[in-house]
């Protein structure tokens, strides 16, 4: 196995960004992390034109997600990409995660609307729809940006208790790709994490709501897979409950000590089986041009 590690070797406004890429035959599995997004062009005055093949990474998520407002913090470049070598690939990245928020009217305004007006003026704005109507929770049902994979529906299920052997972890990593506090009312992130070991990997991409004494929601998409199968497995969970309605500790704040708690209110399973021709280079191309 190759490691090839590269911290602070590309230069972005003058800030660094981390890198680092390893190769687990078949796969090539690389991360990027760098600062937040600015909260305006970087530039131009007027912000980048439509047509600028070179826009500013503000003005390509302002365009893309046409959003009244953009969570407190979004990482542009905090990109995870595995690669295999037929040209399956598989990432996660903050535009891509953000292009399911709705941009419409939500339910989660009915469900707490109240509770929300009688302690937090300050975010009535929303309640009210004095700005435009969209997901002030930046709810995402994001699974990841595939191509050349083939899609199917599954009954087979990720083996967590093969998952809890211990086995040496070759690599792990975690990235945010976008996070807000919500006026200082709860918190809306979403992240990342990949471990892999010497049989498999497993990613977990969690987007985690805490409205403060109203809601908790959490979406994951769990992608596991053996070395050796043509195939990964891919689990989608969504879950929420009102803060009344669950037993856990008020205390108990952390994503992975709540979800248990949480009723499940939508999954899916898929396998994402790996192409066994090579793909040409035009379609590699298009999964880079994603990742700015
Ligand atoms: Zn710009």
């Amino acid at each position: 196995m190759t490691a090839i590690k590269v911290h602070g070797g590309i230069d972005i406004l003058r800030l660094p960004v981390n890198q680092e890429e390893h190769i687990y035959h078949p796969w090539h599995v690389k991360y990027t992390q760098s600062h937040i997004l600015h909260s305006k062009c970087s530039k131009s005055e007027n912000g980048c034109g439509d047509k600028d093949i070179d826009s500013c990474q503000f003005c390509i998520f302002s365009r893309t997600l046409d959003l009244p407002h953009m969570p407190d913090m979004v990482f542009p470049n905090n990109i995870l990409t595995l690669k295999h070598q037929n040209g399956a690939t598989i990432q996660f990245n903050a535009l891509d995660s953000l292009k399911t928020v709705s941009n419409g009217k939500i339910n989660v305004q009915l469900a707490c609307a109240e509770a929300w007006k009688e302690s937090r003026s300050e975010s009535s704005e929303y309640l009210e729809e004095k700005v435009k109507p969209f997901d002030w929770t930046f709810t995402t049902n994001y699974m990841g940006t595939i191509s050349n994979f083939e899609i199917q529906e599954t009954t087979e299920r990720i083996d967590v208790d093969k998952l809890k052997r211990r086995e040496k972890i070759l690599f792990y990593h975690d990235l945010t790709l976008f996070e807000d506090e919500l006026h200082d009312n709860g918190i809306a992130v979403c992240s990342v994490k990949i471990r892999v070991m010497p049989s498999s990997f497993y990613i977990l991409l969690r987007y985690f709501l805490r409205i403060d004494g109203v809601m908790f929601r959490i979406n994951d998409t769990r992608i596991y897979h053996e070395f050796g199968q043509d195939y990964l497995l891919r689990e989608f969970t969504s879950r929420e409950a009102k803060v009344e309605e669950i037993r856990a500790s008020p205390l108990c704040i952390e994503p992975s000590e709540i979800a248990p708690y949480l009723p499940l209110t939508k999954c899916q399973y898929h396998k994402l089986i790996i192409s066994s021709k090579t793909e040409s280079l035009t379609n590699n191309q298009t999964v880079n041009e994603v990742t700015i």
